[in-house]
């Protein structure tokens, strides 16, 4: 069994709050919410980062997109907006080394990056 969390989390051995699913991609709840609505959006085959992931499997990214559109199409978001974020390496703060897009929503976020 993979070592991974999110992995974990992609093979149900750690439970999550899903609140979007298809054949590549899933987008559950953040425990640790930044805003109202906080999901991460994960395809289901492991890569570690965003540079990892462009290099090896770069549709993996239309996968992600897709699956972010439908989720804020369901959602309503489109109207409102919302945040896609994704944190790479140290200096960013990445802790869980499985590529995931953080995506924000549910209220006026703030500006970022300072
Ligand atoms: P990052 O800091 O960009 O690597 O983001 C990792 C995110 O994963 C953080 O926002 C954590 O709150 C979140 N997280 C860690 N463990 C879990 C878990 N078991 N279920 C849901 N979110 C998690
Ligand atoms: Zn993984």
């Amino acid at each position: 069994m993979s070592d991974c969390l999110f992995c974990k989390i992609v093979e149900g051995v750690i439970p999550s709050h899903k609140l979007y699913e298809d054949e590549h991609v899933i987008g559950f709840k953040d425990l640790r919410p930044l805003a109202k609505s906080h999901l991460l959006f994960i395809h289901k085959k492991h890569t570690k980062d965003i540079l990892d992931l462009t290099k090896h499997e770069p549709d993996q990214l239309k996968d992600l997109f897709r699956g972010i559109r439908i989720y804020a199409e369901q959602e309503g978001l489109s109207e409102k907006g919302f945040r896609v974020v994704t944190n790479m390496g140290e200096d960013a703060g990445q802790t869980v080394f499985h590529t995931h897009l953080h995506v924000l929503s549910g209220e006026k976020l703030g500006s970022f990056g300072r």
